[in-house]
């Protein structure tokens, strides 16, 4: 029997990988354990709220308790300076655990079904998101580029969601940082940190049961490659410019008769489009006298009645293609999309708490504070898949900023036993009723 995954449930898979971070310290400060600093962190960002824990350390003050305690089991409120000292030093692969663990609670919940109908696989969206850039601030994880004599220091990672057509919610997986790597003369760039996180993790998959979706950076040769040696498939953005011999190939064999042309017509509940499909098999990626042969397909999309052209795009895989399933080809090679939208609000939207909170730190705390902030995301996306409560409270409030407004007025002026409890709280006075489903409601939306 697989545990429901409740927010007390997320909360201890975190909480057995904080506790048994290093400790740094060479004089132990035993007031404030490593697993507080780690969890103060996360419950800013699970929040949303750069002042919780000073909010908490008040109502500490005046009610004896408080919710960091009650919520999120800090033992001792840190503050953000104390918080920054204990964190910088731990390297981040320490927090990779608890991805993993909700994943497979997820997975072996049947929580994720919805996730393995296209194409018979795991679809993973490969997207490197830049978090931080500066003329000034550095440590010594950053990446470092010099422009007319001027160091620009940034930071960026590769962040590999599991995305599924039709399913707004994507789950995070451990991402990989773009970084400087011991023993190694080259800069560091998005494809080395793809290909490290793929040597380490396709083996968490069944043999040929992930499909890698990604945009023409990672269209190249080697990296696909590499992904069909660790027995995972791809779809990728394949851009003409980036690819000429391929598309010289691909225009000799329209000549010769050699691309398959389909057209369908679509009714999408407010217009017709028109989908035309052109693909050909077994072309060369590049020019190379041992090239990697590929399978390529094209759709462009365009409105029936006007003509308009609304999409257009082509992509390289080693899945076959046939004239039935170019539509559900297409559909999952789109969904990389949604990897884009969700990445960036988390990592750009949510910047504003990791610099003016903790400060930029010396050794990886910039990398740390990303993970706590991506694993907050992920409790928010798998309490939304399996808490019915929770994802009523946040139907209702719709707008991303109402719930956050409401769980930080909530949580600092009055005291939860637990975050069950304010949950319930907030569906009570909603008056949310828990027989009927979810919308159609007795009132009308609130807006934010
Ligand atoms: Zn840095």
């Amino acid at each position: 029997m697989v545990p429901t995954l409740s927010f007390d449930r997320l909360r201890s898979i975190l909480v057995a990988t904080v506790t048994h971070l290093p400790d740094h310290r060479t004089q132990p400060n035993r007031i404030y354990e490593m697993a507080d600093a780690a969890l103060g962190a996360f419950a800013v960002f699970f929040v949303q709220s750069p002042s919780f824990l000073a909010h908490q350390l008040d109502m500490q003050r005046v009610r004896g308790q408080n919710n960091a305690q009650s919520l999120f089991g800090i033992d001792q409120v840190p503050s953000d300076g104390q918080i920054r000292n204990l964190l910088d030093p731990i390297i981040p692969e320490h927090l990779t655990p608890p991805f993993w663990r909700v994943f497979e609670h997820l997975r072996d919940g049947a929580y994720l079904q919805a996730y393995q109908g296209h194409l018979g696989q795991w679809l993973c969206a490969l997207d490197g998101t830049q978090y931080f850039s500066s003329q000034k601030i550095h440590c010594a994880q950053c990446t470092v580029r010099v422009i007319n004599e001027r160091p620009y220091y940034s930071h960026s990672l590769v962040a590999p969601l599991i995305v599924a057509p039709g399913e707004n919610r994507v789950i995070a997986l451990e991402p990989e940082f773009v970084r400087p790597q011991d023993g190694s003369e080259k800069q560091d760039c998005e494809l080395r940190a793809a290909e490290r996180w793929l040597r380490r993790n396709a083996s968490r998959f069944p043999v040929g049961a992930l499909t890698l979706l990604g945009d023409d950076l990672y269209c190249h040769q080697p990296f696909c490659e590499l992904v069909l040696a660790q027995h995972c498939h791809f779809v990728f953005t394949c851009k003409p410019e980036s690819h000429p011999a391929l598309y010289q190939e691909i225009e000799l064999l329209t000549q010769a008769g050699g691309v398959f042309e389909v057209s369908q017509r679509r009714w999408t509940g407010q217009r017709h489009e028109i989908w035309r499909y052109r693909y050909a098999t077994r072309v060369p990626l590049r020019a190379d006298p041992q090239p990697l042969y590929v399978n390529w397909c094209e759709v462009t999309i365009t409105d029936e009645a006007t003509g308009e052209l609304l999409y257009r795009n082509a992509w390289a895989t080693d899945h076959a293609l046939t004239e039935s399933g170019l539509h559900s080809f297409v559909i999952a090679a789109r969904t990389r999309w949604k990897s884009e939208n969700e990445n960036n609000n988390v990592l750009k939207n949510y910047g504003y708490h990791l610099e003016h909170n903790f400060g930029h730190g010396q050794q990886y705390l910039a990398l740390v504070l990303v993970m706590l902030n991506l694993l907050a995301f992920l409790f928010h996306t798998v309490l939304d898949l399996c808490d019915e409560q929770y994802r009523r409270v946040r139907t209702e409030l719709a707008a991303r900023q109402t719930f956050f407004h409401d769980v930080q007025a909530l949580t600092r002026y009055l005291y939860f036993d637990s975050w069950q409890v304010l949950i319930n709280f907030m569906f009570t006075q909603l008056e949310l009723d828990t027989n009927s489903p979810s919308p159609p409601r007795k009132r009308a939306k609130r807006r934010s």
